[in-house]
Parts: structure tokens; C-alpha cells; sequence
């Protein structure tokens, strides 16, 4: 029988876990799951489900959204896009993030269509625009030379590299802001020369804004689908997991304009039809929880924030001091950093894969006993070799965690 897929379709995520599980490195900042406990009513609202009263909940729920969880996510997001979203048609509740998404991009693109992606990019896109039918192009971000310290914001897209793109075959362009790797948050002047460039060519953004609550001081996190005739063309994405820490919980959702959704309703309804009912209903009591004090520094959507930066400025330390030349991240909670200056110290001839960065994370992992993720996971293979200088850290760890792996970095270099 013909093989569809052979090993060239690796998944950094089922290579990096199955690592992990094998060589149980001291720490692991590798995926991205925090390692300490959700906010206690999150644990509540699901453990309250978990009784006889409650057995209806065990059963199959509305299909394109539990209704507690859709009004929920109508009352959340209606204020932040400064329009009234109707939870039956403008919200699909999805399997994670990766099913919205999934969901988006089949319900749109067509054999032949063009997806613009920025580089670096959540891996799975480029799979799913293929197996659509559709034609990924590649833009980078680059870093521009700085004297002061390196932050995600100095990560730019070429604006004439950016319109040359766009061509009568384009139908999508994918956002993630805030970003993943490189925590990068756009700014409104970033966000307006995209949205410009959809509006002239009637090309759709899928943004992908699951960091939406870890933005950290300045910067702010503006959502595409509020700039000007932008929510015409404007799906966005949101994840349950990253919201309330809880990315076990595996559910996501979409919303945007009613004639949009329907094209991945449809595509729900014969896929997934109807995601985990207890986990909707868990999902909607937390979100009820944080929107009766969503105006209060004790708002889990707020303190998030809080709670990361001081982690990211420690790691950030962390790296500087252990040979590593950090990007600040502005959002999100991983942070790329050059490993290239201990290139001297450790000799990666012993590891086989093609990139450097598999080869450093791989070496890394097993001497320092620090697991990261190699960058080059996220770009297309012309331009692998962007990443090839980077690992990829993520922060959103135990203090102590964070500290065994000073120490282990210490005492590696
Ligand atoms: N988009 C980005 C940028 C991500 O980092 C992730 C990883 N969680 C997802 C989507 C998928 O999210 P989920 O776990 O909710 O499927
Ligand atoms: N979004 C998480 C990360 O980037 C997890 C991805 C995954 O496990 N597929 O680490």
C-alpha cells in the first residue's frame, strides 16, 4: 500500500517529548505547559463537575459550542472588540487552538490558494495550508541591529517583502501575536500595514492570539479584528489552555463575523462535531469566576502577566550570564536566545541531525541536563537556517525550576 507520509513529516513536539521522556533532563523548558498548579477555582469548577447532580454534563453538548461557554465567550471578548459577538454564530468552540485553526484553513482554502506565513511560525500551519490544498509563502521577521538590548519588538517584517507578496491567488494571511517563538507583540503601526494590505487584495487574517493575556509593560496587545474593516476579514483564535494555564484541557475556540464561521462550523460538524462536555462547562464557570472581577489586578487575565515577567527577567539574566545572547520577548512565554557564542564549548559531532539547533538542543539536553526546543522547527526549509543560532526557552516554570537551571547551566559552562 502506497506510504502517504514517510520520516521527513517529523514533529518537533513528538521528537522533543519522546526526548524528554528518555533522557529525563533535570529540567524541561522545552513545550509549553507551566508546572505549577492553574488558579484554584479553575481546579474547582472542573472537580464541582465531577458529581451525580451533574450527569447530564457527561453527555454530548450543543456541537459548535457548550451555550454556558459560547455566552461566556461573548461576554469576554464583546468588550475587547467593541461589538455585540452573537455566541451562536459568531463563536465555534474547537478542539484546542489546533482545531480552530485547522477548522480556519480548511474551511477557506482551496487548491491553488496562497497563505501568507510568517517565519518564524507555530509549525502546524504549514501542514494544515498543504493538506487544504493550499500553497504556503514564506516571510521572515528579521532582527534589526540595535545598540541597546535585543527585544521581540526589534524582530521586523520587510514592508516591500511583505506587498510583494500579495498576488490575485492570495486568500490568507496567518497572524500570531502575541508570537510564538519570539514573543513578539505587534504594534498597531505592524498590524495596520498588514490589515492594509488584506483590505487592497480581499485577503482573509487568521490571527492567532492565544498569548493574548501575557503582554508585558509597555506593550499592549491589539487585536486585528479591531482595526478599521477589519472584521469583515478577520477570524481570530483563542485557547483555554493558555488562558487559565490549563493546556491539558485541550479546548479552543474561533470567532469572527457569522459568514466566515460557517465555513468552519462546517468543517467542525463532520470532523469533531461536539468537544468534551465537562471541560466546556469547567471552562465557562472559570471564565464567569474572572469576569466578576475582570476590572481588578486579581483578574487571572491580568496577573498573569505579573506573575511572568519577573520570570522572564530573571531567565533573561539567567541566559546573558551563562553565554547566551537573549531576544527580551514582549509577550508570550518563551524566549529565543543565540547559543552561538558556546559554540567552543561544546562539540556537537556526536549528534546526527541535520540543523545545528536540533544538535546544540539535543547536546545541551544531555550535558546540561536543560531541554529546549531548536527553532528551526519553525521555518520553512529554505530558510531553516534563520533558526539555526536560536533554542528556544520556555518560562512559564516553578522559581525553583527556573533556578535548578541556572544552576545546571552554571555549572555546565
Ligand atoms: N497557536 C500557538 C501559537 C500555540 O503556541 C499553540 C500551542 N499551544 C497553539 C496555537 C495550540 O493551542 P492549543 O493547545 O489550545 O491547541
Ligand atoms: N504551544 C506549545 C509550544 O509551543 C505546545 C505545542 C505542542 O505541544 N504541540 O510549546
Amino acid at each position: 500500500l502506497p506510504v502517504r507520509y514517510g520520516a521527513g513529516e517529523a514533529s518537533v513536539w513528538v521528537e522533543y517529548i519522546q526526548l524528554a521522556a528518555e533522557y529525563k533532563p533535570a529540567v524541561n523548558l522545552g513545550q509549553g505547559f507551566p508546572d505549577y498548579p492553574p488558579p484554584q477555582h479553575v481546579i474547582k469548577s472542573l472537580s464541582d463537575i465531577a458529581s451525580p447532580d451533574s450527569f447530564l454534563l457527561n453527555q454530548y453538548t450543543r456541537g459548535y459550542g457548550h451555550p454556558r461557554l459560547v455566552q461566556n465567550l461573548s461576554k469576554v471578548y464583546s468588550p475587547l472588540i467593541n461589538r455585540q459577538l452573537d455566541p451562536m454564530t459568531e463563536i465555534l468552540v474547537t478542539n484546542g487552538a489546533y482545531e480552530a485553526l485547522y477548522s480556519a484553513i480548511l474551511g477557506h482554502v482551496d487548491e491553488g490558494d496562497e497563505v501568507i506565513v510568517i517565519e518564524p511560525f507555530f509549525d502546524c500551519y504549514d501542514f494544515m495550508i498543504k493538506s487544504a490544498g493550499g500553497v504556503p509563502k514564506f516571510i521572515a521577521l528579521k532582527p534589526k541591529p540595535t545598540e541597546s538590548e535585543l527585544t521581540s519588538n526589534n524582530w521586523v517584517l520587510d514592508e516591500k517583502e511583505l506587498t510583494s507578496l500579495f498576488n490575485p491567488k492570495t486568500k490568507m494571511l496567518i497572524l500570531n501575536t502575541p508570537h510564538n517563538p519570539l514573543g513578539k507583540v505587534f504594534n498597531r503601526e505592524e498590524l495596520e500595514v498588514i490589515a492594509n494590505l488584506c483590505k487592497k487584495h480581499n485577503v482573509l487574517c487568521l490571527s492567532d492570539e492565544v498569548y493574548e493575556w501575557m503582554v508585558y509593560e509597555p506593550n499592549k496587545h491589539i487585536r486585528m479584528a479591531t482595526l478599521p474593516d477589519m472584521w469583515d476579514r478577520t477570524i481570530t483564535i483563542g485557547s483555554a489552555g493558555k488562558t487559565f494555564s490549563v493546556t491539558g484541557w485541550k479546548i479552543g475556540w474561533a470567532y469572527g463575523p457569522q459568514k466566515l464561521m460557517r465555513n468552519l462550523q462546517v468543517v467542525h460538524q463532520n470532523c469533531v462535531y461536539t468537544c468534551c462536555t465537562p471541560i466546556q462547562e469547567a471552562v465557562a464557570r472559570s471564565f464567569e469566576f474572572e469576569l466578576a472581577r475582570v476590572n481588578t489586578p486579581e483578574c487571572y487575565f491580568n496577573s498573569i502577566s505579573r506573575e511572568l515577567v519577573s520570570k522572564r527577567d530573571y531567565f533573561v539574566k539567567v541566559l546573558r550570564e551563562n553565554g547566551f545572547n537573549p531576544t527580551v520577548p514582549d509577550g508570550g512565554y518563551f524566549i529565543i536566545a543565540d547559543w552561538t557564542k558556546l559554540k567552543n564549548k561544546i562539540d556537537l559531532t556526536s549528534e546526527r541531525d541535520k540543523y545545528q539547533d536540533y544538535r546544540f538542543t539535543k547536546k545541551f539536553a544531555k550535558e546540561a541536563g536543560v531541554l529546549t526546543i531548536p527553532p528551526s522547527a519553525f521555518y520553512s526549509e529554505q530558510h531553516k537556517h534563520l533558526g539555526e543560532d536560536f533554542a528556544r526557552f520556555c518560562f512559564i516554570k516553578k522559581d525553583e525550576n527556573l533556578a535548578l537551571a541556572e544552576k545546571l547551566m552554571k555549572e555546565w559552562n
